[in-house]
């Protein structure tokens, strides 16, 4: 096994690294900001390095000093969790060239996974169903993109190649518009992703998002292990998921589970991955991959029983999966909801001092946050404080699990989205499933 392992990374997802390390016996180093020397992770870790101040381009996003904390520990490899460096190829050559193992796909993978026009262009060439649209990046003609928007059909969205976190996508109506938009998105993706390089797509109006969760190791053994519904959406960012998605069935299972397991053997990837779709009218449409550990992970966790960060351990140690795709079983039904803090009504950040946190328990129900009482939301990075996952035999167990959890769960001092939570959980359209990705901004009336 590994023996030291840097965690590069903050907040809930780096307490469940350390978690997964504690188990398995590795040594830990926490690498942090000056803002967050009191983060649970950071007390509980065998080692800490501080790597800079707190805006994170100083910090987490700090090649160089996360490389040289793993140098001076005497660290072996580096996981990068999500978001900061875990979609970064240079980060995971730089880190295989200084010597040490990157806990996550190969680079060329995550290359090719980060630019959506390759992206798409390789899984269409690995028999992946994609969104009907430009099928390459868009030139400058403008009588030339009317022509491919008018194609496809209105409304049509337009997207960042090097796009993430939801943002450099822009839909457009009609063909008034369109060229203003590709002015405007390019303009945004330069200025965010350092890239204006543009795609179109055809904007399906009632998809559900459902993904895909892959795990592969270095011996050419790759298992799925089934999908997750994430169609709870706002400004495109998650806010419920859940595995397995309703009303998929074991058949349509089987059949795109193959299809991502077989794109990853064309492309020689390693560790965790995620292929994301939207599915309307029974038909899935890749849209893209996330070639890293997901925040929604823990609910294939509970359905299948396999810890998806220790099969990253090992498979960065060179061990075999330690499971074949015919030992998967799906048990019963999980549902996350992403715990932020901001205000539930505004959704503005509430960063702040939490005066009191009573976690919830009980059967089923699992907590994956790195708050205490007492500990300060620094203002500096996402809102996300962290995660509650209810888990149970059915649908309906999980759900009455999780809002019996969510009426338990006490955080005083800062405003939370918890409210949000339990009024989502009311509602008939969500109890009966199989809302799109649009319901929760129409509900929201946003
Ligand atoms: P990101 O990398 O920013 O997450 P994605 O390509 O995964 O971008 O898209 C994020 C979200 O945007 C999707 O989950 C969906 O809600 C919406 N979206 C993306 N493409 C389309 C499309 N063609 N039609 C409708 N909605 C879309």
């Amino acid at each position: 096994m590994l023996e030291k392992v840097i965690i590069a990374n903050r907040g809930e997802i780096a307490l469940r690294i350390l978690r997964a390390c504690r188990e398995t016996g590795i040594k830990t180093v926490a690498v942090h900001s000056t803002a967050d020397d009191n983060l649970k992770h950071v007390l509980l870790a065998d080692e800490t390095v501080c790597i800079g101040p707190p805006a994170s381009a100083d910090s987490y996003l700090n090649m160089p000093a996360i490389i040289s904390a793993a140098e001076v520990t005497d660290s072996v490899a580096i996981h990068p969790g999500y978001g900061f460096l875990s979609e970064n190829a240079d980060f995971a050559e730089r880190v295989e060239s200084s010597g040490f193992i990157f806990i996550g796909p190969p680079a060329h993978c995550i290359r090719l996974m980060g630019d959506k026009v390759s992206a798409i262009k390789a899984m269409q060439d690995a028999g992946v169903p994609t969104v009907p649209g430009s099928d390459g990046p868009l030139g400058d003609d403008a009588e030339e993109n009317m022509r491919i928007a008018h194609a496809i059909g209105y409304p049509i969205i337009i997207k960042a190649s090097a796009g993430g976190g939801g943002r450099g996508m822009r839909v457009v109506h009609s063909e008034a518009s369109l060229a203003s938009a590709i002015t405007v998105t390019a303009a945004e993706a330069r200025a965010a992703f350092g890239n204006d390089t543009l795609y179109m797509e055809k904007f399906l109006e009632y998809p559900r998002h459902i993904e895909v969760q892959v795990l592969a190791d270095n011996h050419g053994n790759v298992i799925h292990l089934g999908e997750r519904d994430c169609s709870m959406q706002r400004r495109h960012q998650k806010v419920i998921e859940e595995a397995p998605a309703p009303g998929i069935t074991v058949e349509q299972r089987e059949a795109i589970g193959a299809v991502c397991v077989q794109a990853c053997k064309d492309m020689g990837y390693r560790s965790a991955g995620t292929f994301e779709f939207l599915y309307q009218d029974d038909e899935f449409y890749f849209i893209e991959m996330n070639t890293r550990l997901q925040v929604e992970h823990p609910v294939t966790e509970m359905i299948t029983g396999v810890d998806i960060v220790k099969e990253q351990l090992r498979i960065a140690a060179g061990e075999e999966l330690g499971f074949t795709q015919d030992e998967i079983r799906i048990q019963g039904h999980a549902i996350e909801c992403r715990i932020n803090a901001e205000d539930p009504k505004t959704f503005m950040p509430s960063p702040g001092l939490i005066q009191l946190w009573h976690a919830p328990g009980g059967p089923g129900i699992r907590v994956e946050s790195h708050i205490y009482s007492g500990y300060r939301v620094p203002p500096y990075y996402d809102s996300m404080i962290g995660k509650v996952i209810a888990h149970g035999n059915d649908r309906p167990t999980a759900i009455a699990r999780m809002r019996s959890a969510l009426s338990e769960m006490v955080i005083e001092g800062i405003k939370t989205n918890i409210p949000l939570h339990q009024e989502i959980f009311q509602h008939a359209a969500f109890q009966a499933g199989g809302t799109d990705i649009h319901y929760l901004e129409k509900r929201l009336g946003i």
